[in-house]
């Protein structure tokens, strides 16, 4: 046991897959939790996610040596104002937000002294939504990113490290701000942009919506599935990480620019020479085992992960 006990404050994807995770390694002696709807409340109770639901986070953060935020981002203010008065002291509060700078600059300042503040953020997921979606090995050799702020008590850290290692992950420390930039890269931006194609998709009169869903070829439905992932949770990571996504989508914009341009001209060998440096990218997220060269066409995974 790492954890006597843990409440995930959500009962979404992410909660349910640690829920399923903690029983399978026994993390945790008792596992509480809480929700927004009745619904999702019951769905936990019936799956043996938790040992509790609670009403309010109030009374499942009551008591927890580790308390997670697992709802989306602009739900944590408020949940942490709330859960603050009744945190035990030499708990860790942490979260598992898909951004780190906001969430460290509107949380840190609630915490007090004798609780240890400790951000995560797992790179697992999926485009499903809620408390039947989570699976126990979502995490399995995915990274976890912890932003602890300065001065954060050793011990605790090394715990919670302890904890996504039982869980199934690869744990890395970094700054906060740093990990936004690096996560506008890899998931804000490349979400940002299939939101957008398949939205052009839609817009487009030309092609009648069947036509789009009929010939969908292996690049438009790569797109559709992402843009299928959860509209709460993506508003939030585009407003939260504003300033890093802007950056990414200006230099993105550049290098469509530029491919424009070597389109319009005829350069094909600069479209040539462009394309084996993306291979050689995708060879490289391969062999870094992130994922498997399997030709699937997105019809026989019926578990994908995509790093958000
Ligand atoms: P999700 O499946 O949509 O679940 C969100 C959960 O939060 C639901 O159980 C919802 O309850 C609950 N909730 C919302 N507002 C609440 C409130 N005020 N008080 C208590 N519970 C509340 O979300 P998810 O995909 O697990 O994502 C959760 C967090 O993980 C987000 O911050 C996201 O950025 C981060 N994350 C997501 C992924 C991913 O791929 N999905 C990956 C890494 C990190 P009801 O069901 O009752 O409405």
């Amino acid at each position: 046991m790492i954890y006597q006990r843990v409440a995930l404050i959500g009962m979404g994807l992410i909660a349910s897959s640690m829920a399923l995770a903690m029983r399978e390694k026994k993390v945790a002696e008792t596992i509480v939790g809480c929700a927004k709807s009745a619904e999702t409340k019951a769905t936990a109770i019936k799956l043996n996610l938790v040992n509790a639901m609670f009403d309010n986070p109030e009374e499942a953060a009551s008591g927890a040596d580790l308390v997670v935020l697992c709802t989306p981002v602009s739900a944590f203010k408020d949940i942490t104002k709330r859960i603050v008065p009744y945190l035990k002291s030499g708990a860790t509060l942490s979260d598992v937000g898909s951004v780190k700078g906001h969430v460290v600059r509107q949380l840190a300042p609630l915490v007090p002294d004798d609780v240890n503040f400790l951000p995560s953020h797992p790179i697992a997921g999926t485009e499903q939504s809620g408390p039947s979606s989570g699976f126990a090995t979502l995490f399995d050799k995915r990274w976890c990113i912890l932003t602890p702020p300065e001065g954060t008590d050793q011990q605790a850290v090394q715990r919670l490290i302890r904890f996504w290692e039982s869980l199934g992950s690869k744990v890395e420390i970094m700054d906060h701000d740093h990990h936004d930039v690096v996560l506008a890269v890899t998931s804000h931006a490349p979400h940002l942009i299939a939101y957008t194609m398949v939205g052009v998709a839609d817009h487009l009169r030309r092609v009648t919506n069947s036509e789009v869903i009929q010939y969908s070829a292996a690049g438009f439905r790569d797109f559709t599935r992402i843009a299928a992932s959860d509209p709460i949770m993506w508003r939030d990571v585009f407003l939260s990480n504003r300033e890093a996504t802007i950056e990414i989508l200006g230099r993105f914009t550049e290098e469509l620019f530029a491919l424009q341009r070597a389109i319009r001209t005829g350069d094909g060998e600069m479209l040539q020479e462009y394309f084996q440096r993306t291979r050689a990218i995708r060879k490289g997220v391969i062999e870094a085992g992130q994922d498997t060269g399997e030709t699937d066409f997105g019809r026989h995974s019926t578990r994908p992960t995509s790093p958000q």
